[in-house]
């Protein structure tokens, strides 16, 4: 008994769909790249409901005859290439043939073109890829397609689809992808009758600034390079904007975007020792190369390629990125060194530290302090006590020591004796049990940390409305997170709301919050949350007030005034966790008077 038949060609294009279109963004990416192919200068992206019921692509292309209208949709229909030897020189995005095919199989399609020559357009109506309708129609040149309903006959599929935000999010994912390299094409995108982008023709810096905002134009360097092998224009992050989180990373070939990890890690290379540890640049960057040193086979879905000179093409972006950073001075002005361990060098013999020549500010609350405040202690101290800094013999304090609970100090001692700040970062004072060494950023972290556990209300963070709302973007996952925390956030002093799928604007943060950190700030929150193993109610107040904590904490460097350590030093012995930071590092050394006997 024979069993093989040949599938219907609606079935077989079902098929393939699975493959092209699986999701809304799936049928934007081919529907904005054709009418690229098709020379057009202006397309508009319309959707609805996060393209599950409309996906309507406008351009003002070449438009198609007549008979092209109802041919497009057929499998392996593509005007593009004629011959295997076209794959070797591919110019366009598309030339599978497969997309309106696809998306025809799974979708009711309305298709509008004309060509410019043409006094009449056509209009054909499919829907499962079979042809209902078509007749001629007045409209302008060009091509409207519009793909109702995609999945109407794949109930599997369209119940696979994500909530709207994530959908929407792909989505614009996609449009970033392809409009920020073709920036010589204008495009807007409207969701559900609100215009979230409109690009206009233009350079590549004004495309990135239309996509993520003006405030790009400061922190971006100009990448240009120009080899017989490829041609490479875009730009690249100065090093103090580089994110918690591989997020802007934009690599393209020939105009289209790839995921290439040997040349990415090529652009981060670069970079060396310039950046934070943990943190990555923004990069745009397009490479132009020629057509036969690229494997063309590439997937529709796919963003990978492959390229003949794959180790020349790294030794010259990466040097491009590198000359990129380095006319401009960088470095120097830069610090990002925290050692995360004690390295206090001793006092040498006889040596009789003076009286610390520190500002007093009595005024001062660690919880408020301000940048002001910190700018006149910058001036006024740190003189003296940093000579002990430079002493020779620099030795590790011992680690195993066990704190002593300096419970038995009485408030009137502690308060009164006096501190001294050691190389900006750490304050020595008697107690009972000895020489305390005290990490100041610790110590301020776990103090404010205990008070926002508390919640008192005393404590809690005053809002400030900022003066220009700051905004900030993240990945689809990471606002999809953010999201849901902005309750909490609120209570902390932050204003912050969503604008479009991925973007949010603050405006107000807590006091003294320094709006240049706050995308920084809110990366690495996510980042801690994520991190923290569960997400009850308790844990995520732990890791907010920790991550808060963390950023409002006086940092390394920053001298403190006699009044100002005091203050830190008795709020710390307050804490029942005195020894250790919300992150669960040592804040206390003690040195025992038996070894400075020693
Ligand atoms: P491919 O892009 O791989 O050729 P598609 O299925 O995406 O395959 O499109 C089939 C053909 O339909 C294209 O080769 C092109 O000739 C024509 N076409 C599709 N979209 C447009 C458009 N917006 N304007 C003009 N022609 C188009
Ligand atoms: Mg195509």
């Amino acid at each position: 008994m024979d069993i093989i038949n040949i599938l219907p060609d609606s079935v077989a294009n079902q098929i393939a769909a699975g493959e092209v279109v699986d999701r809304p963004a799936g049928a934007v990416k081919e529907l904005l790249e054709n009418a690229m192919d098709a020379g057009a200068k202006q397309i508009d992206l319309v959707l609805k409901d996060a393209g599950r019921t409309l996906i309507q692509v406008t351009d003002n292309g070449s438009g198609m005859s007549d008979s092209d209208a109802r041919l497009c949709f057929e499998r392996h229909a593509t005007s593009k290439i004629h011959r295997s030897d076209d794959l070797f020189a591919i110019h366009t995005m598309g030339f599978r043939g497969e997309a309106l095919a696809s998306i025809a199989a799974i979708a009711q399609v309305e298709l509008r073109t004309r060509q410019h020559d043409s006094e009449l357009g056509t209009t054909v109506l499919i829907e499962g890829s079979h042809i209902t309708d078509q007749h001629p129609a007045a409209c302008p040149p060009g091509t409207t397609l519009a793909v109702k309903n995609l999945f109407f006959n794949v109930p599997a599929r369209r119940n696979f689809l994500k909530k709207d935000s994530v959908e929407m999010s792909h989505i614009e994912e996609t449009f970033r992808r392809i409009t920020l390299i073709h920036h010589d094409i204008g495009f807007t995108l409207t969701h559900g009758g609100k215009m979230l982008y409109d690009l206009k023709a233009g350079s590549m810096l004004q495309r990135i600034c239309g996509l993520f905002g003006q405030p790009m134009k400061e922190r971006l360097f100009n990448v240009e390079e120009e080899t017989d092998l490829v041609k490479i224009r875009g730009f690249v992050s100065r090093p103090e904007y580089s994110r918690k989180t591989r997020g802007e990373q934009y690599l393209f070939v020939n105009g289209r975007f790839i995921k290439h990890p040997a040349l990415s890690a090529a652009v981060e290379k670069a970079y060396a020792d310039l950046l934070p540890e943990r943190s990555f640049p923004s990069y745009f960057i397009g490479l132009q190369v020629d057509p036969s040193r690229i494997d063309v086979n590439i997937h529709p879905t796919k963003t990978e390629v492959k390229f003949v000179d794959d180790h020349a093409l790294f030794a010259i972006l990466r040097s491009a990125v590198k000359r990129a950073l380095g006319q401009f001075s960088l470095g120097t002005e830069l610090e990002f060194d925290t050692p995360e361990e004690f390295n206090i060098a001793p006092a040498p013999k006889g040596y009789n530290p003076p009286q610390p020549r520190i500002s007093y500010n009595p005024d001062y609350n660690p919880f408020r302090a301000t940048p002001a405040q910190t700018k006149m202690d910058l001036h006024g101290g740190g003189g003296s006590p940093r000579s002990t800094a430079s002493a020779d013999d620099p030795r590790q304090m011992p680690e195993d020591d066990a704190i002593a609970m300096p419970h038995t100090d009485s408030m009137e001692q502690r308060t009164s004796a006096q501190c001294l700040q050691l190389q900006g970062r750490y304050i020595v004072t008697a107690i009972s049990s000895g020489l305390a060494i005290i990490d100041q950023q610790r110590a301020h972290e776990r103090v404010l940390f205990d008070r926002m556990m508390q919640g008192a209300e005393s404590t809690m963070p005053h809002s400030q409305a900022l003066l220009f709302p700051v905004n900030c973007r993240f990945s689809a996952a990471d606002a999809d997170m953010l999201g849901e925390l902005l309750p909490d956030l609120r209570g902390y002093g932050f204003a912050i709301d969503p604008i479009g799928q991925c973007t949010f604007v603050v405006s107000a943060t807590p006091p003294d919050f320094k709006e240049n950190e706050l995308q920084a700030f809110l990366d690495q929150m996510l980042t801690d949350y994520k991190g923290a193993t569960m997400q009850k109610y308790a844990d995520r107040s732990r890791s907010l007030c920790a991550s808060l904590a963390r950023q409002m904490a006086v940092k390394a460097g920053t001298p403190l005034s006699q009044e100002q350590m005091q203050q830190l030093v008795a709020d710390l012995f307050a804490c029942p966790m005195a020894d250790t930071s919300p992150s669960g590092k040592r804040i206390i050394t003690i040195v025992k008077p038996e070894e400075i006997l020693k």
